[in-house]
């Protein structure tokens, strides 16, 4: 059996014995979606209740201190098992999924998010998983435990291997040959550093693929961790903290009230504020 059906049977056993999953697999199918369109450019927003822990995440230091990280494996629920990926990780099953698939794949350790060391592990799990995307949040691009490093994955959707377009920047590393990718990834992360040389990481995006054997990198620059819209209140207010996803075309909207009211011209704003211009 190979990775990706291993990981097939995960999901199989993992909603048998696992009422949590059941329930966000459930909710899944009930999420409601609206599409948008650009000419070619296409961006799906979702309604995803249960994704508001991770909306409203509060992810500064102090707030992270206090709380008992999730993805340490004494404090995962007791029902969420895994399997092994390169001994130093474990991929899970993502209890509140966006995606179908939806896993998250923590590192035993309790060590920051950074990539830059990271981005040949990534490669290595879209080779194991040719069907997936396998995505990467930055400490203030979405991700939920910046303090504990973490990929996710989850099933190839078209609307999330959109390269650049007019509404967001997206640099594309797209090589038969892993080293040359990590190599190209790590001119891009130098490039990106000069221009934001005061955060400990280049904010960013990635999503990772493999396509016609080819390794495919998509690295989505930032420069704002939310949109202003995020801190609004009243009817300005969009509940939306971008992540790779969104960054890619599938925006989480967490509030039906967002999800209503969101229109064309808030996403091209939304993306203006948080998406760096690459020139
Ligand atoms: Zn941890």
């Amino acid at each position: 059996m190979d990775f990706q059906e291993h990981i097939n049977q995960l999901f199989i056993a993992q909603k048998k014995e696992w009422k949590q999953l059941r329930t966000g697999l459930e909710q899944l199918d009930n999420n409601k979606i609206k599409e948008f369109a650009w000419g070619d450019v296409s961006v799906t927003v979702q309604f995803n209740p249960s994704r508001i822990r991770s909306a409203a995440a509060k992810v500064d230091t102090e707030n992270i201190e206090k709380r008992p990280c999730f993805l340490c494996a004494e404090n995962r629920p007791k029902e969420q098992r895994g399997i092994p990926f390169l001994d130093k990780y474990i991929v899970l099953c993502n209890p509140y999924p966006i995606l179908r698939n939806h896993l998250t794949i923590p590192l035993h350790s309790h060590v920051p998010q950074r990539i830059r060391k990271k981005i040949g592990d990534m490669l290595t799990l879209s080779e194991l998983l040719p069907d997936y995307i396998v995505f990467y949040n930055g400490p203030k691009c979405g991700a939920s435990a910046p303090d504990h490093f973490h990929l996710q994955a989850g099933l190839k959707e078209p609307v999330l291997i959109q390269g650049d377009n007019e509404l967001r920047s997206c640099l594309t590393i797209e090589t038969e040959n892993k080293k040359e990718a990590e190599d190209r990834f790590e001119d891009v992360y130098q490039y990106l550093h000069t221009r934001q040389p005061d955060e400990e990481e280049p904010m960013m995006n990635i999503i990772a693929y493999r396509e016609r054997n080819r390794y495919i990198l998509n690295i989505y620059p930032r420069r704002a961790h939310r949109p202003k819209q995020y801190d609004e209140e009243g009817n300005k207010s969009l509940l939306i903290s971008p992540g790779a996803l969104d960054m890619a075309g599938l925006i989480i909207t967490v509030r039906e009230e967002d999800f209503n009211k969101i229109q064309s011209q808030d996403i091209e704003d939304i993306y203006s504020q948080v998406s760096m211009p690459i020139i």
